[in-house]
């Protein structure tokens, strides 16, 4: 049994090594890419459930590689923070996002917004504010394109320096979305000090809100502190018309979620949004 336990113990730790090995080679390749421009961003449609149109798209990264296959953003972004890629990858992430919002505006879908995620290292070297600012200008839009989603780990700590560049965002038309609602720190007066204007609620909530009581009681919870802070809410991860309609009775009005739309290549949100909206 010992011999067992050893030889299992060997097998452990190698995996451990290899892992170690694999998030290290990652970790090498991360600012080559980000200087070569290999990433891609896809969208991801926001719903509003009351007539079921399209509100915005929430862009999300995937870093393609040679094989066809892409490395998932869980992967890489922490990656990118621990090595400091993380600013100029998120920069890119700004610029393009900008640009892709332009050009579907000038091929008519003219109201659309896209919402960027942040990670708090772009708050940290006091760049984020001209960043937004030469994005836009650079593809003639204004603020009002952008919504910014921010994690509310990301509200804990350094509160008035961010705060201030929270604000400068809000001073050019951007507007805050705090994402992952309800699954960080539960410091609710932040959500009035960061002029955020929507809650995302996270997926682990939703998910399974239609066979747990405790989860739709939260739900409703947070939907209804959000109502009283004046906060719009966006469910996150709706996969099937069952948890639409638990949401709608809670008075749920934005959804995303697979029932709709997986994450798409920018090439092919047109032809979804051409569905959705009326243009
Ligand atoms: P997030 O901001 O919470 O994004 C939502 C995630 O849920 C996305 O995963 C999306 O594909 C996934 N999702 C949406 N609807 C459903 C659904 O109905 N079912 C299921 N199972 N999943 C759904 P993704 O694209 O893998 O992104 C993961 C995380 O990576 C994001 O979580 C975000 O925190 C981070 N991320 C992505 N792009 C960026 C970026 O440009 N910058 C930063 N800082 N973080 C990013
Ligand atoms: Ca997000
Ligand atoms: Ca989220
Ligand atoms: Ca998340």
């Amino acid at each position: 049994a010992k011999k067992d336990g050893r030889s299992t113990f060997h097998f452990y730790e190698e995996s451990l090594e290899q892992a170690s090995d694999d998030k290290f080679s990652l970790l090498q390749q991360i600012r080559p890419a980000v200087k070569n421009q290999d990433f891609e961003l896809y969208y991801q449609p926001i719903i509003d459930m009351t007539n079921a149109k399209v509100i915005s798209v929430e862009a999300l990264l995937r870093w393609p590689q040679a094989d066809g296959s892409f490395i998932p953003p869980d992967k890489f972004i922490p990656l990118a923070e621990t090595c400091g890629a993380i600013n100029d990858l998120g920069k890119w992430v700004i610029e393009e996002a900008c640009r892709y919002c332009a050009s579907m505006r000038a091929s008519g879908f003219t109201d659309l917004r896209v919402s960027v995620n942040l990670s708090v290292m772009q708050f940290k070297d006091g760049q984020l504010n001209r960043i937004v600012q030469e994005a836009l200008a650079q593809s003639g839009l204004l603020g009002e394109a952008l919504e910014f989603e921010l994690t509310e780990s990301l509200l804990i700590d350094e509160t008035e320096q961010i705060q201030k560049q929270l604000h400068m965002l809000t001073m050019q038309g951007c507007t805050i979305a705090i994402d992952d609602f309800g699954t960080g720190y539960s410091n609710l007066a932040y959500l009035r000090e960061f002029k955020a204007s929507r809650l995302k609620i996270d997926r682990s909530f939703v998910t399974n809100i239609c066979t747990s009581h405790d989860n739709e009681l939260l739900v409703s919870a947070i939907i209804e502190l959000a109502k009283n802070l004046g906060l719009e809410v966006v469910a996150e991860g709706i996969e099937d018309a069952e948890t639409l309609a638990k949401l709608q009775s809670l008075s749920c009005k934005k959804g995303q979620g697979y029932l709709w739309s997986k994450p798409l290549p920018a090439k092919d949100l047109p032809t979804f949004l051409n569905k959705y909206l009326p243009h």
